[in-house]
């Protein structure tokens, strides 16, 4: 019995404890955030001042009074040890795209031999840890060990629970000691303060005296597969490259769709309930969950919060998505492409922008004067795609995400904006509303015109747009299943903070000049929707047809990392970052580094994946068939039995496998290719131009061979099973 077959044993035999969690005992609301030191802990524990102070830092920005934080750190480290914590950690978001942290316990031994519990405010708003090994990107040699981490009060510290005690996780942003970011919390929260800034210039001019400060919204929609460990431990490629590299297409995959929205395993079931009780424990709000397209596919959902929480709230549920999915004997994968010929897994980026008074900026509302207000902010938005499509496309780039987008899959590389018919009927009218004497005469009149209802409903979606506009949101559905939404949100919130610096610029000067707002905004409007509606498109994405149209109106299709990666250090992006002060040039030009080293790196494993697989494991296999057929042939000769069908099979497994032999060799020789002078973005090419498609080559030999091969004799878990064994 081989490894897969005793997989699928060990699987029909297990028994999963289903019951860890028990919500008829325990209460959604108790649970809730009881584990995060939030408002209402504060208000509890800390002394009124020092409370208040907090609070002005997190809801209105306003700078830290550094004398508060020795009455926080002892407030929340008392808290702390009450819920089972000994130790804290700055818990950080460095250029891996993961968050790293490391413990230090409150223990303090005294000269008497015994010890005491500490936690000063020095320790709770910098560390220091010793994270000399995180990609830097050539922003700090490695011997200059020194990176800080800084405490960021607007994401509340909280407990995370282990078998054996707990921490106190304060999240935190990791800078150089010259004061550059090397994570990626850091540039987002820059991002959210430029496009504060902007956005608080237009609230002004319509009049708004009440508003503090603009922060934008992240809602992300999060898909996983599931599938059984006994699976995934069988599975090199899956353990190391959290891709499948060999497997071929199942008899039954998706086609049936009778997966999407289906009833949800039970053992999942379990898994997701356990997930979201330690989600909700931290007051990460997820609300929805649910079977996705493909076979073992899955979404969860939070409700959506400001973009700095958001994120860090993402990064949560990533992890205890795969350590809860382990306490059920099952693997999650949030690869964007697992399996070849099926549903890769995205995050769908729900975003807007929100007053500190509550007030949806996207939200049509239902007067004039709401009116106005939205078609400026959604002008401002399609204003900055269609002027920096390409930065969008850099931010989702990435060796895993290259597999759905510009591949076979949703969404194109191409970025564009879908409107909706209503609202584009709306754009399109404001477009010629300069042109006052036309025929109809009814033209949208900023100011006069209510807007009608734009429809929220599944209906109006369109699944195939990377941008689109969903009733008082926009949906960017270009980010990968793995990836941060860090990274997409500072170029949304740095363009749009562009934009609206440009149109308050202009309907600044016109206030100024004696104009009316609404005649000024009806007058900047209709420019500005001409030279962006190139971008705007509302139908479907998918097809050859809007490829080749897209092409015609000039929209960049950067197919893959290696296309996007120079967009990142071009002189207008350089320009753009550094005017809002979100990344300087040296911040650019090290994550253009590290992100073209990531990618080499990261084909260089799968390549040297597929060639050991393929010699180890495949090549053996398809070696033991052979020697049964051959022995077949010689006593089906020996008997002197008709046997060309068996020395047919003979010939063209042995073809194969020649030919699969022949395609290792080449994918090694392009593994091996040294050129030592190139730079990191050099051999990111190479690395896409020779060893994916002799990567690609192998593959096609080795699920041909899957075909061939004797069942008992192939020792990889196939698609058929991890997909369906459950
Ligand atoms: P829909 O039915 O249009 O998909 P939902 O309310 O179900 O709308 O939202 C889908 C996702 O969008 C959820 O994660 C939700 O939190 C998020 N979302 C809703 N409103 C906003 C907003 N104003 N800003 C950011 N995300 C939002
Ligand atoms: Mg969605």
């Amino acid at each position: 019995m081989n490894l897969r077959h005793q997989a699928i044993q060990a699987i029909a035999s297990a028994k999963h404890n289903l019951n860890r969690v028990d919500f008829k005992k325990t209460h959604l609301k108790d649970l809730f955030g009881s584990n995060v030191f939030n408002e209402e802990v504060q208000h509890q524990l800390l002394p009124k001042p020092v409370f208040k102070a907090l609070q002005k830092t997190i809801k209105q920005g306003a700078p830290l009074d550094p004398s508060i934080a020795d009455a926080v750190s002892t407030a929340m480290k008392d808290w702390a040890m009450e819920k089972g914590a000994t130790h804290f950690t700055h818990m950080f978001q460095p250029m891996t795209g993961l968050t790293a942290e490391k413990h230090d316990t409150f223990l303090q031994p005294t000269s008497s031999g015994k010890a005491i519990t500490e936690f000063s405010g020095k320790e709770l708003v910098r560390g220091e840890p010793d994270a000399s090994s995180f990609p830097s990107g050539g922003i700090r040699a490695t011997f200059e060990a020194r990176g800080y981490t800084a405490w960021d009060p607007t994401s509340p510290a909280f407990i995370l629970e282990g078998p054996n005690g707990a921490t106190l996780v304060i999240p935190t942003c990791f800078i150089s000691w010259t004061g550059e970011a090397l994570d990626k919390k850091t540039p987002l929260l820059r991002s959210m303060e430029a496009l504060s800034k902007q956005a608080m210039r237009i609230l002004s001019l319509f009049g708004n005296t009440e508003a503090k400060k603009v922060f934008t919204t992240v809602g992300p929609e999060q898909e996983y597969f599931l599938i059984d460990k006994n699976f995934y431990y069988a599975r090199p490629d899956l353990i190391n490259a959290g891709r499948t590299l060999f497997g071929c297409k199942p008899p039954k995959g998706q086609e049936l769709e009778d997966q999407y929205f289906g009833t949800i395993p039970e053992r999942v079931l379990a898994c997701m309930a356990d997930t979201e009780a330690e989600l909700f424990k931290l007051g990460v709000p997820v609300k929805t969950r649910h079977n996705e397209v493909a076979p073992s596919q899955y979404e969860i959902a939070p409700i959506f919060e400001d973009s700095n929480l958001a994120t860090d709230h993402q990064m949560l549920t990533m992890d205890l998505l795969r350590r809860t999915a382990d306490k059920y004997g099952l693997a999650c994968l949030l690869h964007e492409k697992p399996f070849a010929g099926i549903n890769g897994s995205g995050k769908h980026n729900n975003w807007s922008m929100s007053t500190d008074t509550g007030e949806n900026l996207l939200n049509p509302g239902d007067t004039p004067h709401d009116n106005a207000q939205f078609l400026v902010f959604c002008v401002a938005v399609i204003r900055a795609v269609a002027k920096y499509p390409e930065l969008l496309r850099v931010a989702v780039s990435g060796a895993h995400n290259d597999h759905r987008l510009g591949a076979n899959e949703a969404p194109p590389a191409i970025i564009s904006v879908f409107l909706g018919d209503q609202l584009q009927d709306v754009i399109d009218q404001l477009e010629k509303g300069a042109a006052k004497s036309t025929k109809q005469g009814g033209f949208m009149e900023i100011g006069v015109s209510v807007l009608p209802k734009l429809p929220r409903d599944a209906g109006d979606r369109n699944r195939t747009s990377p941008f689109a506009f969903t009733g008082n949101k926009f949906e960017f559905r270009a980010v990968g299943g793995s990836q941060s939404v860090s990274g997409p949100n500072t170029v949304l919130n740095t363009i749009v903070a562009e934009s609206l610096d440009f149109i308050a610029t202009n309907l600044e000067a016109a206030v100024k000049g004696g104009k009316d707002l609404n005649k000024a905004i009806q007058d900047l409007l209709p420019g500005l929707i001409k030279e962006s509606k190139k971008v705007l498109f509302n139908g479907d994405n998918y097809t050859e047809e809007w490829h080749k149209e897209a092409e015609k109106r000039g929209l960049p299709n950067l197919k893959n990392t290696v296309d996007s990666l120079p967009v990142i250090i071009r002189k207008d992006s350089i320009e753009l970052f550094s005017k809002y002060k979100v990344y300087s040039e040296r911040e650019l030009q090290s994550r253009y580094l590290i992100l073209s080293e990531n990618y080499v790196k990261t084909v260089n494993i799968e390549g040297q994946l597929t060639s050991m697989i393929g010699r180890t494991q495949i090549l053996p296999a398809a070696l033991r068939y052979q020697g049964e057929v051959a022995a077949a042939v010689n006593a089906t000769k020996a008997a002197g039995v008709d046997n060309s069908a068996q020395a047919e099979l003979l010939k063209s497994l042995t073809v194969t496998i020649s030919e699969f032999q022949k395609g290792i060799g080449e994918l090694d020789k392009a593994l091996g290719h040294h050129h030592a002078n190139g730079t990191p973005y050099d051999h990111a090419k190479y690395y896409r131009d020779h060893v994916l498609p002799a990567m690609n080559h192998v593959r096609a030999l080795g699920d041909k061979l899957e075909g061939i091969v004797a069942d008992d004799l192939w020792p990889l878990p196939s698609y058929r099973e991890m997909l369906f064994i459950k």
